[in-house]
């Protein structure tokens, strides 16, 4: 039970080491697939990309949304981080890419299968090489452009913080935090610490 505990510590839930009714929600709730702790070690640093031009391409398209509506909202999802990084993201559509972004469902070929509708919606991978950087998202899952079932846009802005480099963050207003919460997306505005972590990461905007 020592990973409920850390997740009830991570969460800044009541540390109960019990499944109770909050823990149990909180568990079943829609989240990203990359755990809150263990896994990662500060002790190797922490990956990012050594470039700030950065190229993504989207290897196939969930069959939930127009193709042209999926890729305005990949590209508004890493608007979000170049607004305020010197980050440059370029989109190519073929061949080699930095950040390759799929929609699976189930096994997919790497070692985190996903789990059917709820639960994981997606995960994706610290920079790197080869997998490194790469997105997946659970086609499991209804992917939307608005507040019903799973918003697009949101978890792929926050999956592309991993991407780049990011963990998690306990400020449950905050857009790396694990757990699922949709807000309007019009004129979206990333939160102050999802800022504060890119920029130690990037530095700001040129
Ligand atoms: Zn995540
Ligand atoms: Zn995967």
């Amino acid at each position: 039970m020592e990973r409920l505990e850390a997740m009830q510590r991570f969460l800044r839930m009541k540390v109960t080491r019990q499944l109770d009714t909050d823990t149990v929600y909180m568990m079943k709730a829609p989240r990203c697939g990359i755990p809150d702790v263990a896994e990662f070690s500060t002790s190797s640093g922490r990956p990012k990309w050594q470039t700030n031009s950065i190229t993504y391409r989207i290897v196939n398209y969930t069959p939930d949304l127009p193709i042209r509506v999926v890729d305005d909202l990949i590209q508004k999802a890493f608007s979000v981080w170049s607004q305020v990084t010197p980050l440059r993201f370029t989109k190519v559509n073929k061949g080699e890419a930095d950040i390759l972004i799929q929609f699976s469902a189930g096994a997919h070929g790497d070692r985190r299968p996903f789990d059917g509708t709820g639960g994981e919606f997606a995960h994706a991978y610290a920079p790197g090489d080869g997998i490194g950087g790469d997105a997946h998202f659970d086609e499991d899952e209804r992917w939307t452009n608005s507040q019903a079932d799973i918003n697009l846009f949101l978890v792929a802005a926050h999956e592309f913080g991993h991407s780049l480099g990011l963990y998690h963050s306990k400020d449950p207003q905050s857009l790396m935090f694990p757990t699922y919460r949709y807000v309007n997306t019009d004129n979206y505005r990333l939160p102050q610490d999802d800022v504060n972590e890119i920029q130690s990461l990037y530095g700001r905007r040129r």
